[in-house]
This record gives structure tokens, C-alpha cells and sequence, in this order.
């Protein structure tokens, strides 16, 4: 049973204040874009992790081994799991194989649960899970367990220059609440925009490229200063738009069409590989 699941590029991350649980109340604009990893699932006696990556952890902590005990505690199965997803790098590529392992696991076990049922079991995983298994474009608010779909015209564009080794993201928002108690900056309650909406709807890519928003951007800047320069030169190079993805650090650019993004892809050279991809894309899927 093999599942294909895409990567999400952020178009808006809008981070509140922090609240007494640790967490940040998020307005989080999520489109799935055609980077995807393959999650093939076969019967074993016991959970075992097989991955073409050797930075990802094969053991119980592995997502995709988590998403499996979720669906059925004790159950054993085989999840081989190829990545094309960049690691740690702000596309939520461990999420992803989550939701594909959900996905195929189900299909394997026969257990015939609906989506819904596999988004809630999901959304328990990680905040991303969901959203890995719904695709196309949504909206996510509160710490980003509420999902909602959105409206987007026609396809969009898109460079991922990938950059060397991966930003934690804890790591990331601990630097964004430090960087906003040092500046004294208050956090907005964060909200929808209306302009980025509006783009979406219209599939206006120029207009998307100018409303793309990226709250956690400065802390990954000040952790990885070179991310300035990839997204400088990504702009200088044209792009509607360019923004760090997530927590980073990969920088993703919003070209004006398929052509454009192929030109912009082949000329970034500070990163160390530029990919293009589309999206909006379905999620989680069988194959
Ligand atoms: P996000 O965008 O959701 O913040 P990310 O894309 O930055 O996440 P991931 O690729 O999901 O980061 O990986 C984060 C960490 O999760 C990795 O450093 C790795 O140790 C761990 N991990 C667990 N399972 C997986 C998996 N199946 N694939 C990749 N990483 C995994």
C-alpha cells in the first residue's frame, strides 16, 4: 500500500502572542505544493522504520511510526518511507509522512476510517498532520489544530531553494519571542488577510507574491544569516515574492509562471539546490 503526500509551503504565518501554555495563538495559510515522499506500508509482526534518508530517525519517535501506534496501539506493519521532502527544513516533511502512514496503514488494516476520523487522529500527532492529509489550500487558526479550506484560482508557481542541514522549530519560535522581548514589539492578534485572500481567489500570483507574510522570518534570519542573501538574490532574479517556508530554512519563491520559476530555479546559486513545484496539490493519496 504506497501513498504519495505533498509538502506545504506557509503563504501567511502570522504568530500571536505567547500564551500561558507555551503555545502562540497562528493564522497559518498552508498550500500544498508537488514535492512529495512515498510512504509504502506492508504487514510485520512489529513497527519497523525503513527510510532512503539517514537523517531520520527509525525508532518509535520516527512520526510515521507514531501515526501508526495512534491508528492501532500494538499493530505491527513495515513503513518504508522515501523522502524527497527537504528534513527539519520548513515544509513539514515528518508530518507528512504521517498522514501518508495514516493513509496507508488504513488501507492496509482494512479499518475503513474517514478522513475526518484520520485528520483528528492526526491533528494529536502534530499541528501539520491534518492539513498533510486535507491538501489544496487552507486556513489554520488557534495553535493551528483548526483547519478550514480556502478558495484559490488556477495553479502557482513556485522555487524551494534548499538549503544545508535543517532549523529546529522550537528552536525558531523561542528565538522569535526572544527578538520581540528584546525589541519590546507586542505581538498583534493575528488575523486573516484579506489582501492574500483575495490574490488566492483571483489567482492573481503578483498580488499573492506581495501579500506573502512570514512572522518566524527574522528568527530564522538571525539564525541562519545566509538565508538573506538566497532571498535578496531570489528577488533580484524576479520573484513575485520570496519568504522563508515555516521555520526554514528553506526560502520558497513564487514565480509568475511555470517557465519563470525553471529560469529562477536554475539561476539561484546560494543555496544548495532549487526545486520547483506547483501547488495547490491534494493531499494524502493512495498510488
Ligand atoms: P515543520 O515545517 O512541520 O516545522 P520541518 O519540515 O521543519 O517541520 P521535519 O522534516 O518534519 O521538519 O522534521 C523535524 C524533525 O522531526 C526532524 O529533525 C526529525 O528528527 C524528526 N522526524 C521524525 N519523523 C520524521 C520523518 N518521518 N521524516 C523527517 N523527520 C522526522
Amino acid at each position: 500500500m504506497t501513498v504519495r503526500v505533498p509538502a506545504k509551503v506557509n503563504l501567511q504565518l502570522s504568530v500571536g502572542p505567547l500564551r500561558d501554555d507555551g503555545f502562540h495563538d497562528l493564522v497559518n495559510v498552508f498550500q500544498a505544493v508537488s514535492l512529495y515522499d512515498e510512504v509504502t506500508a506492508s504487514e510485520s509482526d512489529r513497527v519497523e522504520i525503513v527510510c532512503d534518508h539517514a537523517d531520520v530517525p527509525l525508532g518509535a519517535d520516527n512520526l510515521a511510526a507514531r501515526a501508526a501506534h495512534a491508528l492501532a496501539p500494538g499493530r505491527g506493519v513495515r513503513l518504508e518511507i522515501k523522502k524527497t521532502i527537504p528534513i527539519a527544513g520548513g515544509m513539514a516533511g515528518g508530518s507528512a509522512d504521517a498522514a501518508a502512514a495514516l493513509v496507508a496503514c488504513d488501507a492496509l488494516w482494512n479499518l475503513g476510517k474517514t478522513r475526518e476520523e484520520l485528520m483528528e487522529i492526526g491533528g494529536a500527532l502534530g499541528s501539520d498532520v491534518p492539513f498533510a492529509l486535507l491538501g489544496g489550500t487552507a486556513v489554520g487558526t488557534g495553535k493551528g489544530e483548526v483547519l478550514r479550506p480556502m478558495v484559490a484560482a488556477g495553479t502557482f508557481h513556485w522555487v524551494f531553494a534548499l538549503a544545508d542541514g535543517g532549523l529546529s522549530t522550537p528552536q525558531v519560535y523561542g528565538e522569535c519571542d526572544r527578538i520581540r522581548e528584546a525589541t519590546g514589539e507586542q505581538a498583534a492578534w493575528p488575523s486573516l488577510s484579506g489582501p492574500l485572500a483575495r490574490a488566492l481567489a483571483d489567482g492573481d500570483a503578483a498580488a499573492l507574491g506581495a501579500a506573502l507574510v512570514n512572522d518566524l522570518q527574522p528568527a530564522a534570519i538571525m539564525l541562519r544569516r545566509s538565508l538573506h542573501r538566497t532571498l535578496d538574490e531570489g528577488r533580484e532574479l524576479g520573484a513575485l515574492g520570496a519568504l522563508v517556508s515555516g521555520s526554514g530554512p528553506t526560502c520558497a519563491f513564487l514565480a509568475a509562471d511555470e517557465m519563470h520559476a525553471r529560469e529562477l530555479a536554475v539561476s539561484l546559486t546560494s543555496c544548495r539546490e532549487a526545486v520547483v513545484a506547483s501547488g495547490p496539490v491534494p493531499g494524502a493519496a493512495i498510488v
